[in-house]
Protein backbone atom coordinates (compact mmCIF):
# COMPACT_ATOMS: atom_id res chain seq x y z
CA UNK A 1 0.00 0.00 0.00
CA UNK A 2 1.62 3.26 -1.03
CA UNK A 3 2.27 5.89 1.10
CA UNK A 4 -1.10 8.26 1.61
CA UNK A 5 -1.55 11.57 1.18
CA UNK A 6 0.08 13.10 3.74
CA UNK A 7 -1.89 15.26 5.85
CA UNK A 8 -4.67 12.37 5.44
CA UNK A 9 -6.59 11.49 8.75
CA UNK A 10 -5.95 7.46 9.65
CA UNK A 11 -9.75 6.56 9.70
CA UNK A 12 -9.28 2.67 9.33
CA UNK A 13 -5.78 0.56 10.48
CA UNK A 14 -4.33 -1.32 7.01
CA UNK A 15 -4.95 -4.82 7.58
CA UNK A 16 -1.82 -5.24 6.94
CA UNK A 17 -0.86 -3.67 10.02
CA UNK A 18 -3.48 -5.30 11.93
CA UNK A 19 -1.38 -8.78 10.83
CA UNK A 20 1.66 -7.38 11.64
CA UNK A 21 0.95 -6.26 15.25
CA UNK A 22 -0.59 -10.26 15.53
CA UNK A 23 3.03 -11.34 16.20
CA UNK A 24 6.20 -9.42 15.63
CA UNK A 25 9.28 -11.59 15.39
CA UNK A 26 13.24 -10.76 15.29
CA UNK A 27 15.08 -11.43 12.01
CA UNK A 28 18.15 -13.23 12.00
CA UNK A 29 19.53 -15.01 8.97
CA UNK A 30 16.79 -16.48 7.00
CA UNK A 31 14.05 -15.05 8.49
CA UNK A 32 11.29 -14.39 11.63
CA UNK A 33 12.50 -16.13 15.02
CA UNK A 34 11.01 -15.81 18.15
CA UNK A 35 13.61 -15.13 21.33
CA UNK A 36 15.44 -18.69 22.00
CA UNK A 37 14.12 -18.34 25.19
CA UNK A 38 10.40 -17.55 24.57
CA UNK A 39 10.16 -14.53 26.18
CA UNK A 40 8.26 -11.56 25.28
CA UNK A 41 7.43 -8.17 26.19
CA UNK A 42 4.84 -5.69 25.17
CA UNK A 43 4.98 -2.74 23.34
CA UNK A 44 2.51 -0.04 23.96
CA UNK A 45 0.18 2.95 21.27
CA UNK A 46 1.37 5.91 23.64
CA UNK A 47 -2.20 7.45 22.49
CA UNK A 48 -3.98 5.18 24.36
CA UNK A 49 -1.28 3.72 26.84
CA UNK A 50 -3.04 0.33 25.52
CA UNK A 51 -0.67 -2.94 25.17
CA UNK A 52 0.09 -2.84 21.19
CA UNK A 53 2.17 -5.85 20.56
CA UNK A 54 4.37 -8.38 22.14
CA UNK A 55 7.54 -8.68 21.02
CA UNK A 56 10.47 -11.21 21.78
CA UNK A 57 12.65 -10.26 24.65
CA UNK A 58 15.94 -10.99 22.99
CA UNK A 59 19.43 -11.90 24.82
CA UNK A 60 22.43 -12.79 24.89
CA UNK A 61 22.11 -15.67 23.05
CA UNK A 62 19.98 -14.04 20.34
CA UNK A 63 22.69 -11.83 19.80
CA UNK A 64 25.06 -14.70 19.24
CA UNK A 65 22.56 -16.04 16.90
CA UNK A 66 22.34 -12.80 15.13
CA UNK A 67 26.09 -12.17 14.84
CA UNK A 68 27.11 -15.58 13.39
CA UNK A 69 24.09 -14.95 10.58
CA UNK A 70 25.82 -11.93 9.64
CA UNK A 71 29.18 -12.97 9.84
CA UNK A 72 28.65 -15.70 7.45
CA UNK A 73 26.76 -13.22 4.94
CA UNK A 74 29.71 -10.67 5.27
CA UNK A 75 32.20 -13.24 4.65
CA UNK A 76 29.78 -14.61 1.98
CA UNK A 77 27.47 -13.65 -1.07
CA UNK A 78 27.01 -10.29 0.35
CA UNK A 79 30.64 -9.51 -0.18
CA UNK A 80 31.16 -11.37 -3.61
CA UNK A 81 27.87 -9.09 -4.70
CA UNK A 82 29.81 -5.80 -6.97
CA UNK A 83 29.06 -2.36 -5.88
CA UNK A 84 26.49 -2.12 -8.58
CA UNK A 85 24.36 -4.87 -7.56
CA UNK A 86 24.48 -3.56 -3.59
CA UNK A 87 23.41 -0.11 -4.90
CA UNK A 88 20.76 -1.57 -7.11
CA UNK A 89 19.06 -4.02 -3.96
CA UNK A 90 19.91 -0.78 -2.13
CA UNK A 91 17.81 1.09 -4.98
CA UNK A 92 15.12 -2.12 -4.58
CA UNK A 93 14.63 -1.51 -1.21
CA UNK A 94 14.23 1.73 -1.19
CA UNK A 95 11.29 1.34 -3.48
CA UNK A 96 9.64 -1.30 -1.44
CA UNK A 97 9.67 1.02 1.43
CA UNK A 98 7.32 3.12 -0.85
CA UNK A 99 5.40 0.55 -1.56
CA UNK A 100 4.88 -0.60 2.11
CA UNK A 101 4.93 3.15 3.20
CA UNK A 102 1.18 4.00 4.08
CA UNK A 103 1.58 0.43 6.21
CA UNK A 104 4.88 1.76 7.78
CA UNK A 105 3.81 5.11 8.49
CA UNK A 106 1.18 3.69 10.55
CA UNK A 107 2.89 1.48 12.50
CA UNK A 108 5.43 4.39 13.51
CA UNK A 109 2.56 6.49 14.57
CA UNK A 110 0.97 3.31 16.25
CA UNK A 111 4.47 2.41 18.13
CA UNK A 112 5.91 6.33 18.67
CA UNK A 113 2.83 8.26 18.98
CA UNK A 114 4.54 10.99 16.63
CA UNK A 115 1.98 12.74 13.70
CA UNK A 116 0.76 10.48 11.21
CA UNK A 117 2.20 13.16 8.56
CA UNK A 118 5.91 13.07 10.12
CA UNK A 119 5.81 9.79 9.87
CA UNK A 120 4.86 9.40 6.13
CA UNK A 121 6.81 12.31 5.09
CA UNK A 122 9.83 12.24 7.21
CA UNK A 123 10.49 8.63 8.73
CA UNK A 124 9.28 6.41 5.63
CA UNK A 125 9.98 8.83 2.40
CA UNK A 126 12.75 9.73 4.53
CA UNK A 127 14.15 6.20 4.72
CA UNK A 128 13.40 5.44 1.24
CA UNK A 129 15.51 8.72 0.25
CA UNK A 130 18.32 8.06 2.43
CA UNK A 131 18.72 4.33 1.14
CA UNK A 132 18.86 5.70 -2.44
CA UNK A 133 20.93 8.66 -1.35
CA UNK A 134 23.74 6.02 0.11
CA UNK A 135 22.90 3.24 -2.94
CA UNK A 136 24.82 5.97 -4.67
CA UNK A 137 28.15 5.76 -2.73
CA UNK A 138 28.46 2.12 -2.85
CA UNK A 139 29.98 2.42 -6.75
CA UNK A 140 32.04 5.39 -5.49
CA UNK A 141 34.12 4.09 -3.04
CA UNK A 142 37.74 4.91 -3.90
CA UNK A 143 41.19 4.88 -2.48
CA UNK A 144 43.97 6.82 -3.53
CA UNK A 145 47.84 6.38 -5.23
CA UNK A 146 50.77 7.59 -3.27
CA UNK A 147 54.40 8.08 -4.39
CA UNK A 148 56.56 7.06 -1.87
CA UNK A 149 60.14 7.62 -1.56
CA UNK A 150 61.27 4.54 0.51
CA UNK A 151 65.43 4.21 -0.36
CA UNK A 152 65.87 1.00 0.41
CA UNK A 153 67.12 -1.53 -1.60
CA UNK A 154 68.88 0.50 -3.99
CA UNK A 155 67.43 -0.45 -7.48
CA UNK A 156 64.27 -0.88 -6.43
CA UNK A 157 61.07 1.47 -6.49
CA UNK A 158 58.10 1.54 -5.03
CA UNK A 159 54.28 2.42 -5.81
CA UNK A 160 51.91 2.28 -2.77
CA UNK A 161 47.85 2.74 -3.38
CA UNK A 162 45.17 2.82 -0.31
CA UNK A 163 42.16 0.35 -0.72
CA UNK A 164 38.90 1.10 1.13
CA UNK A 165 37.52 -2.35 2.89
CA UNK A 166 34.41 -3.00 4.43
CA UNK A 167 35.03 -2.72 8.04
CA UNK A 168 32.62 -6.47 9.02
CA UNK A 169 29.94 -6.91 11.00
CA UNK A 170 28.11 -3.93 12.65
CA UNK A 171 26.50 -3.43 16.11
CA UNK A 172 23.50 -0.61 14.87
CA UNK A 173 21.93 0.62 18.24
CA UNK A 174 19.32 3.00 17.76
CA UNK A 175 17.07 5.62 20.08
CA UNK A 176 12.90 5.66 20.07
CA UNK A 177 12.72 9.51 18.81
CA UNK A 178 12.66 8.61 15.41
CA UNK A 179 12.82 4.86 14.46
CA UNK A 180 12.90 4.08 11.13
CA UNK A 181 15.16 6.91 10.23
CA UNK A 182 17.73 6.50 12.71
CA UNK A 183 17.62 2.82 11.28
CA UNK A 184 17.99 3.97 7.77
CA UNK A 185 20.90 6.25 9.21
CA UNK A 186 22.59 3.16 9.86
CA UNK A 187 21.94 0.26 7.87
CA UNK A 188 22.01 2.62 4.38
CA UNK A 189 26.04 3.57 4.76
CA UNK A 190 27.05 0.30 6.22
CA UNK A 191 25.03 -1.17 3.27
CA UNK A 192 26.56 0.93 0.88
CA UNK A 193 30.31 -0.11 2.24
CA UNK A 194 29.84 -3.37 2.23
CA UNK A 195 29.34 -4.16 5.50
CA UNK A 196 26.89 -6.34 7.50
CA UNK A 197 24.27 -5.14 10.48
CA UNK A 198 22.63 -6.40 13.27
CA UNK A 199 20.23 -3.92 14.35
CA UNK A 200 19.37 -3.21 17.69
CA UNK A 201 15.95 -0.77 18.06
CA UNK A 202 14.91 0.99 21.69
CA UNK A 203 12.97 -1.44 23.28
CA UNK A 204 10.10 0.89 23.36
CA UNK A 205 9.67 1.11 19.01
CA UNK A 206 11.25 -1.95 17.58
CA UNK A 207 8.68 -2.39 14.70
CA UNK A 208 9.31 -0.66 11.95
CA UNK A 209 13.00 -2.11 12.26
CA UNK A 210 11.59 -5.41 12.38
CA UNK A 211 9.25 -4.36 9.22
CA UNK A 212 12.92 -3.21 7.52
CA UNK A 213 14.69 -5.99 7.82
CA UNK A 214 11.89 -8.50 6.10
CA UNK A 215 11.70 -5.79 3.20
CA UNK A 216 15.48 -6.09 3.01
CA UNK A 217 14.94 -9.88 2.65
CA UNK A 218 11.99 -9.05 0.09
CA UNK A 219 14.37 -6.78 -2.17
CA UNK A 220 16.82 -9.58 -2.44
CA UNK A 221 19.19 -8.59 0.20
CA UNK A 222 21.04 -12.24 0.88
CA UNK A 223 19.41 -13.69 4.51
CA UNK A 224 21.61 -12.59 7.56
CA UNK A 225 22.81 -9.17 6.10
CA UNK A 226 20.59 -7.43 7.83
CA UNK A 227 19.60 -9.03 11.30
CA UNK A 228 17.21 -7.58 14.37
CA UNK A 229 17.70 -8.33 17.84
CA UNK A 230 14.70 -6.48 19.57
CA UNK A 231 14.19 -6.37 23.38
CA UNK A 232 16.24 -4.15 26.51
CA UNK A 233 19.31 -2.13 26.27
CA UNK A 234 21.18 -4.33 29.17
CA UNK A 235 19.73 -7.74 28.18
CA UNK A 236 20.46 -7.23 24.23
CA UNK A 237 22.37 -4.11 23.78
CA UNK A 238 25.06 -4.79 25.90
CA UNK A 239 26.11 -7.99 24.69
CA UNK A 240 25.64 -7.01 21.19
CA UNK A 241 28.41 -4.00 22.13
CA UNK A 242 30.59 -6.54 23.90
CA UNK A 243 30.73 -9.49 21.48
CA UNK A 244 33.76 -10.43 19.51
CA UNK A 245 32.26 -10.60 15.90
CA UNK A 246 31.14 -7.18 16.00
CA UNK A 247 33.73 -4.49 14.51
CA UNK A 248 31.93 -1.37 14.41
CA UNK A 249 29.58 0.35 16.87
CA UNK A 250 27.21 2.50 15.55
CA UNK A 251 25.30 4.34 18.16
CA UNK A 252 22.48 6.90 18.52
CA UNK A 253 20.94 7.64 22.03
CA UNK A 254 21.97 9.20 25.66
CA UNK A 255 24.94 10.68 26.45
CA UNK A 256 24.94 8.34 29.59
CA UNK A 257 24.42 5.06 28.07
CA UNK A 258 26.88 6.04 24.95
CA UNK A 259 29.24 6.86 27.56
CA UNK A 260 29.08 2.83 28.83
CA UNK A 261 29.61 2.30 24.91
CA UNK A 262 32.02 3.82 24.21
CA UNK A 263 34.18 2.48 26.91
CA UNK A 264 33.71 -0.72 25.98
CA UNK A 265 34.18 0.06 22.80
CA UNK A 266 37.60 1.19 23.55
CA UNK A 267 38.86 -1.82 25.54
CA UNK A 268 37.90 -4.27 22.75
CA UNK A 269 39.45 -1.27 20.25
CA UNK A 270 36.05 -1.87 18.08
CA UNK A 271 35.19 1.38 15.69
CA UNK A 272 33.03 3.53 16.93
CA UNK A 273 30.77 6.09 16.32
CA UNK A 274 28.04 8.35 18.91
CA UNK A 275 25.33 10.38 18.04
CA UNK A 276 24.00 11.77 21.58
CA UNK A 277 21.97 13.88 23.34
CA UNK A 278 21.81 17.94 23.25
CA UNK A 279 20.23 20.91 24.57
CA UNK A 280 20.15 23.69 21.09
CA UNK A 281 20.40 27.45 22.03
CA UNK A 282 18.21 29.73 19.66
CA UNK A 283 20.29 32.96 19.46
CA UNK A 284 17.68 35.40 18.22
CA UNK A 285 18.87 39.01 17.48
CA UNK A 286 18.00 42.31 17.40
CA UNK A 287 17.96 42.16 13.59
CA UNK A 288 16.07 38.96 13.09
CA UNK A 289 13.17 38.52 11.01
CA UNK A 290 10.43 38.15 13.03
CA UNK A 291 8.14 36.75 10.11
CA UNK A 292 9.85 33.25 10.94
CA UNK A 293 9.22 32.93 14.62
CA UNK A 294 6.78 30.55 13.75
CA UNK A 295 9.17 28.18 11.93
CA UNK A 296 11.50 28.83 14.82
CA UNK A 297 8.69 27.50 17.31
CA UNK A 298 6.78 24.99 14.97
CA UNK A 299 9.73 23.43 13.75
CA UNK A 300 12.65 24.78 15.95
CA UNK A 301 11.10 23.79 19.35
CA UNK A 302 7.89 21.31 19.18
CA UNK A 303 8.75 19.57 16.21
CA UNK A 304 8.00 15.54 17.45
CA UNK A 305 6.76 17.27 20.80
CA UNK A 306 10.10 18.11 21.33
CA UNK A 307 11.51 14.57 21.29
CA UNK A 308 14.46 15.76 19.06
CA UNK A 309 17.95 15.70 19.65
CA UNK A 310 18.69 19.37 18.25
CA UNK A 311 15.31 20.74 19.72
CA UNK A 312 15.95 24.49 19.95
CA UNK A 313 14.61 24.64 23.39
CA UNK A 314 16.65 27.41 24.98
CA UNK A 315 15.45 30.69 23.17
CA UNK A 316 17.80 33.63 23.62
CA UNK A 317 16.11 36.45 22.54
CA UNK A 318 18.06 39.99 22.61
CA UNK A 319 16.29 42.58 24.86
CA UNK A 320 15.08 45.05 21.86
CA UNK A 321 13.05 42.22 20.47
CA UNK A 322 12.62 39.92 23.63
CA UNK A 323 8.59 40.62 23.99
CA UNK A 324 7.78 39.90 20.72
CA UNK A 325 9.40 36.59 20.86
CA UNK A 326 8.15 35.80 23.91
CA UNK A 327 4.37 37.08 22.97
CA UNK A 328 4.57 35.20 19.79
CA UNK A 329 6.37 31.51 20.89
CA UNK A 330 3.62 31.78 24.18
CA UNK A 331 0.25 32.69 21.07
CA UNK A 332 1.89 29.47 19.01
CA UNK A 333 2.25 27.75 21.86
CA UNK A 334 -1.13 28.11 23.47
CA UNK A 335 -2.37 27.43 19.82
CA UNK A 336 -0.82 24.19 19.45
CA UNK A 337 -3.56 21.01 19.11
CA UNK A 338 -2.75 18.04 21.31
CA UNK A 339 -4.18 14.89 20.18
CA UNK A 340 -3.48 11.58 18.70
CA UNK A 341 -0.89 11.04 16.09
CA UNK A 342 -3.28 9.68 13.91
CA UNK A 343 -4.60 12.82 13.11
CA UNK A 344 -2.02 15.23 11.84
CA UNK A 345 -3.82 18.30 12.56
CA UNK A 346 -2.28 17.56 16.00
CA UNK A 347 0.73 19.09 16.50
CA UNK A 348 1.52 17.82 19.50
CA UNK A 349 1.22 13.86 20.20
CA UNK A 350 1.98 11.55 23.20
CA UNK A 351 5.10 11.21 24.28
CA UNK A 352 6.84 7.58 23.87
CA UNK A 353 6.49 5.68 27.06
CA UNK A 354 4.76 6.48 30.42
CA UNK A 355 8.03 6.74 31.99
CA UNK A 356 9.08 9.07 29.39
CA UNK A 357 5.94 11.44 30.24
CA UNK A 358 7.10 10.70 34.36
CA UNK A 359 10.14 12.62 33.51
CA UNK A 360 9.25 15.01 31.06
CA UNK A 361 6.51 16.01 34.53
CA UNK A 362 9.52 15.50 37.05
CA UNK A 363 11.72 18.07 34.77
CA UNK A 364 9.00 20.21 34.53
CA UNK A 365 8.35 19.90 38.34
CA UNK A 366 11.81 20.88 39.49
CA UNK A 367 12.23 23.67 37.17
CA UNK A 368 9.29 25.18 39.52
CA UNK A 369 10.68 23.70 42.29
CA UNK A 370 14.02 25.87 41.39
CA UNK A 371 12.42 28.86 40.97
CA UNK A 372 11.35 29.29 36.93
CA UNK A 373 8.37 30.52 35.99
CA UNK A 374 5.76 28.83 33.52
CA UNK A 375 4.25 31.31 31.27
CA UNK A 376 1.52 28.89 30.07
CA UNK A 377 -0.08 26.00 31.34
CA UNK A 378 -1.91 23.75 29.34
CA UNK A 379 -3.67 20.81 30.04
CA UNK A 380 -3.36 17.33 28.28
CA UNK A 381 -5.52 14.46 27.98
CA UNK A 382 -5.94 11.92 30.64
CA UNK A 383 -5.67 8.90 28.94
CA UNK A 384 -2.56 8.06 27.12
CA UNK A 385 1.11 8.98 27.77
CA UNK A 386 0.47 12.95 26.79
CA UNK A 387 2.40 16.18 28.40
CA UNK A 388 1.03 19.50 27.38
CA UNK A 389 3.79 21.99 25.85
CA UNK A 390 5.26 24.68 28.46
CA UNK A 391 7.07 27.59 27.70
CA UNK A 392 9.46 29.10 31.00
CA UNK A 393 10.93 32.70 31.76
CA UNK A 394 13.26 33.56 34.48
CA UNK A 395 15.15 30.09 33.96
CA UNK A 396 18.69 30.56 35.43
CA UNK A 397 21.59 29.03 33.32
CA UNK A 398 22.70 26.74 36.27
CA UNK A 399 19.07 25.38 36.58
CA UNK A 400 18.31 21.54 35.26
CA UNK A 401 16.06 22.97 32.59
CA UNK A 402 18.66 24.90 30.89
CA UNK A 403 21.04 22.18 31.26
CA UNK A 404 19.41 18.81 30.91
CA UNK A 405 17.95 17.07 28.44
CA UNK A 406 14.03 17.49 28.83
CA UNK A 407 13.15 15.72 25.27
CA UNK A 408 9.68 16.84 25.69
CA UNK A 409 7.52 19.92 24.77
CA UNK A 410 9.72 22.11 27.38
CA UNK A 411 10.96 25.59 25.81
CA UNK A 412 12.35 28.27 27.90
CA UNK A 413 13.15 31.94 26.62
CA UNK A 414 15.52 34.15 28.41
CA UNK A 415 16.80 37.46 27.40
CA UNK A 416 20.42 38.91 26.16
CA UNK A 417 22.09 41.73 26.06
CA UNK A 418 25.08 41.92 23.24
CA UNK A 419 26.32 38.97 21.13
CA UNK A 420 29.22 38.01 23.66
CA UNK A 421 26.56 37.30 26.36
CA UNK A 422 24.46 34.96 23.83
CA UNK A 423 27.34 32.85 23.03
CA UNK A 424 28.74 32.39 26.19
CA UNK A 425 24.83 31.67 27.37
CA UNK A 426 24.46 29.29 23.97
CA UNK A 427 27.48 27.63 24.49
CA UNK A 428 27.25 26.94 28.58
CA UNK A 429 26.06 23.29 28.51
CA UNK A 430 28.05 20.03 28.13
CA UNK A 431 26.37 19.16 24.72
CA UNK A 432 26.71 20.91 21.34
CA UNK A 433 24.82 19.19 18.79
CA UNK A 434 22.61 21.73 17.43
CA UNK A 435 22.32 25.53 17.31
CA UNK A 436 20.73 28.37 15.36
CA UNK A 437 21.11 32.04 14.94
CA UNK A 438 18.88 34.52 13.93
CA UNK A 439 19.84 37.24 12.14
CA UNK A 440 19.23 39.26 9.27
CA UNK A 441 23.09 40.46 8.89
CA UNK A 442 25.26 38.46 6.62
CA UNK A 443 28.65 40.34 8.83
CA UNK A 444 26.85 39.24 12.06
CA UNK A 445 26.01 36.08 10.75
CA UNK A 446 29.90 34.88 9.87
CA UNK A 447 31.33 36.56 12.77
CA UNK A 448 29.33 34.07 15.31
CA UNK A 449 28.75 31.06 13.60
CA UNK A 450 32.44 30.20 14.40
CA UNK A 451 31.92 30.95 17.77
CA UNK A 452 29.24 28.41 18.30
CA UNK A 453 29.90 25.55 19.61
CA UNK A 454 28.01 22.63 17.91
CA UNK A 455 28.13 19.86 15.05
CA UNK A 456 25.35 21.96 12.86
CA UNK A 457 24.42 25.71 13.21
CA UNK A 458 21.40 26.85 11.10
CA UNK A 459 20.91 30.38 10.26
CA UNK A 460 17.58 31.62 10.27
CA UNK A 461 16.25 28.00 10.58
CA UNK A 462 16.65 25.07 13.01
CA UNK A 463 16.16 21.31 13.27
CA UNK A 464 16.35 20.60 9.51
CA UNK A 465 19.22 17.74 8.78
CA UNK A 466 20.04 16.53 5.44
CA UNK A 467 21.42 13.43 4.15
CA UNK A 468 24.29 15.67 2.31
CA UNK A 469 24.67 17.68 5.19
CA UNK A 470 27.66 16.14 8.28
CA UNK A 471 25.25 15.58 11.19
CA UNK A 472 26.71 14.83 14.88
CA UNK A 473 28.49 16.39 17.94
CA UNK A 474 31.07 18.99 19.43
CA UNK A 475 32.03 18.24 23.49
CA UNK A 476 29.34 15.47 24.95
CA UNK A 477 26.76 14.75 21.76
CA UNK A 478 28.91 12.26 20.40
CA UNK A 479 32.18 11.55 18.49
CA UNK A 480 31.93 10.69 14.79
CA UNK A 481 29.41 12.65 11.77
CA UNK A 482 26.58 10.49 9.80
CA UNK A 483 25.60 11.59 6.49
CA UNK A 484 27.57 12.42 3.02
CA UNK A 485 30.05 10.82 1.88
CA UNK A 486 32.18 10.98 4.99
CA UNK A 487 29.24 8.78 6.71
CA UNK A 488 30.48 5.48 4.46
CA UNK A 489 34.31 5.95 6.14
CA UNK A 490 32.58 5.58 9.59
CA UNK A 491 32.24 1.63 7.44
CA UNK A 492 35.28 1.07 6.14
CA UNK A 493 38.99 0.56 6.73
CA UNK A 494 41.85 1.63 5.10
CA UNK A 495 44.56 -0.34 3.87
CA UNK A 496 47.91 0.39 2.39
CA UNK A 497 49.59 -1.43 -0.39
CA UNK A 498 52.76 -0.87 -0.71
CA UNK A 499 53.93 -2.59 -4.65
CA UNK A 500 57.77 -3.00 -4.84
CA UNK A 501 58.96 -3.11 -8.65
CA UNK A 502 62.41 -3.12 -10.86
P1 LIG B 1 19.01 5.43 25.40
O1 LIG B 1 20.45 5.75 25.52
O2 LIG B 1 18.26 5.13 26.64
O3 LIG B 1 18.81 4.16 24.45
C1 LIG B 1 19.30 4.14 23.14
C2 LIG B 1 19.51 2.70 22.71
O4 LIG B 1 20.54 2.14 23.50
C3 LIG B 1 18.29 1.80 22.90
O5 LIG B 1 18.22 0.90 21.82
C4 LIG B 1 18.62 1.07 24.18
O6 LIG B 1 17.99 -0.19 24.30
C5 LIG B 1 20.12 0.91 24.05
N1 LIG B 1 20.84 0.69 25.30
C6 LIG B 1 20.52 1.11 26.55
N2 LIG B 1 21.44 0.69 27.44
C7 LIG B 1 22.38 0.01 26.73
C8 LIG B 1 23.59 -0.65 27.08
N3 LIG B 1 24.03 -0.70 28.34
N4 LIG B 1 24.30 -1.24 26.09
C9 LIG B 1 23.89 -1.19 24.81
N5 LIG B 1 22.74 -0.61 24.43
C10 LIG B 1 22.00 0.00 25.38
O7 LIG B 1 18.36 6.63 24.59
P2 LIG B 1 16.81 6.82 24.22
O8 LIG B 1 16.13 7.26 25.47
O9 LIG B 1 16.29 5.64 23.48
O10 LIG B 1 16.87 8.01 23.15
C11 LIG B 1 16.85 9.34 23.50
C12 LIG B 1 18.27 9.91 23.47
O11 LIG B 1 18.81 9.76 22.16
C13 LIG B 1 18.31 11.37 23.77
O12 LIG B 1 19.39 11.63 24.65
C14 LIG B 1 18.58 12.01 22.40
O13 LIG B 1 19.20 13.26 22.45
C15 LIG B 1 19.43 10.97 21.75
N6 LIG B 1 19.41 11.10 20.29
C16 LIG B 1 20.51 11.58 19.65
C17 LIG B 1 20.52 11.75 18.27
C18 LIG B 1 21.74 12.24 17.54
O14 LIG B 1 21.80 12.09 16.33
N7 LIG B 1 22.73 12.80 18.22
C19 LIG B 1 19.38 11.41 17.52
C20 LIG B 1 18.27 10.94 18.20
C21 LIG B 1 18.29 10.79 19.59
Amino acid sequence: MKIAQPDSVVEQLSPAVVEFLKAPAMVIGTGSVPALSGRTYPVYDPATGRILAQVPAGAAEDVDAAVTAAQAAFEGPWSRLLPTQRQAAMLRLADLIEANGEELAQLETLNNGKSIMMSRLLEVQGAAEYFRYMAGWATKIEGSTLDVSIPLPPGMRYQAFTRKEPVGVVAAITPWNFPLTMAAWKVAPALAAGCTVVLKPAEETPLTSIRLAQLCLEAGIPEGVVNVVTGMGEAAGAPLVAHPGIAKISFTGSTETGKLIGVQAVRDMKRVTLELGGKAPMVMFDDMDLDLLGVAAGIGSFFNTGQTCCAGVRIYAQRGVYDRVLDAVAGLTRGLSIGSGLDPRNQINPLVSARHKAHVQACIARGIEQGAKPVIRGSAPADGFYVAPELFVDVRQDMALMQEEVFGPVVTVTPFGDADEAIRLANDTRFGLGASIWTTDLNKMMRYVPRIQAGTVWVNSHNLPDQNMPFGGFKQSGIGREHGRGALDNYLETKSVCVAYR
